[in-house]
């Protein structure tokens, strides 16, 4: 929501001025209050440009959609969909932040944003507990390091949408192909039954 990949590049942007300190909308008024008294500024209304925050969500996979093109994996900063290339991928929901970035890169749009219910009596934020939180923080670092080293694969945003749009031609080939297909199943039928 902040337009940057993680919460990293947006701190060390606004460590070094680039940003402003109003861009997460899911930190809510806690994270801009703890901002604020950190950079030491005054606190500015959230930014016109940033999505308005709809409460806490959780991404999940249509398992009749999924076509296990793995598109989705590399996106995810917490590592938390699991999948093999051509096999129905699925989300470890205690690893997923409901960040959304996951979304749309799904080629035949099959991951759903669901609400979750949390009864607010956090800590420090209303819907994100201080455990929870940690750990979604060390797998973001677990997922940094294992990328920086090369040992997962990256595609660039371009690369990312010729596959995209690619792989959804070829989904809506098949599919166009086997509703022929049905169709003219279904007229050799119906004919069939009228000469009996
Ligand atoms: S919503 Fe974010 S954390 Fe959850 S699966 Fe998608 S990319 Fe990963
Ligand atoms: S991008 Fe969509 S279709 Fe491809 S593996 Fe992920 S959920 Fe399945």
């Amino acid at each position: 929501m902040c337009g940057y990949p993680r919460c990293l590049e947006y701190a060390r942007a606004i460590a070094e001025g680039k940003s402003d300190i109003n861009r997460c909308p899911p930190g809510g008024a806690e994270t801009l209050g703890a901002l604020a008294k950190l950079t030491n500024k005054a606190i500015p209304p959230p930014a016109e440009d940033c999505e308005p925050y709809t409460g806490r969500k959780i991404a999940r996979i249509e398992e009749d959609i999924c076509i296990g093109c793995t598109l989705c994996i590399p996106p995810c900063p917490l590592d938390a969909i699991i999948g093999t290339a051509k096999h129905l991928h699925t989300i470890i929901e205690g690893n997923c932040s409901g960040c959304e970035l996951c979304v749309d890169h799904c080629p035949v749009d099959c991951i759903r944003m669901i609400d979750v219910d949390v009864d607010g009596s956090f800590h420090f934020w209303e819907e994100f507990g201080d455990d929870e939180v940690a750990r979604w923080k060390n797998l973001a670092q677990r997922h940094f390091e294992r990328v920086s080293r090369g040992d997962q694969v990256t595609v660039d945003s371009e690369q990312f949408t010729n596959l995209k749009s690619q792989i959804r031609e070829a989904v809506n080939r098949e599919r166009s192909r086997r509703w022929k297909q049905a169709n003219k199943k279904a007229a050799r039928l119906q004919s069939a039954r009228k000469v009996k």
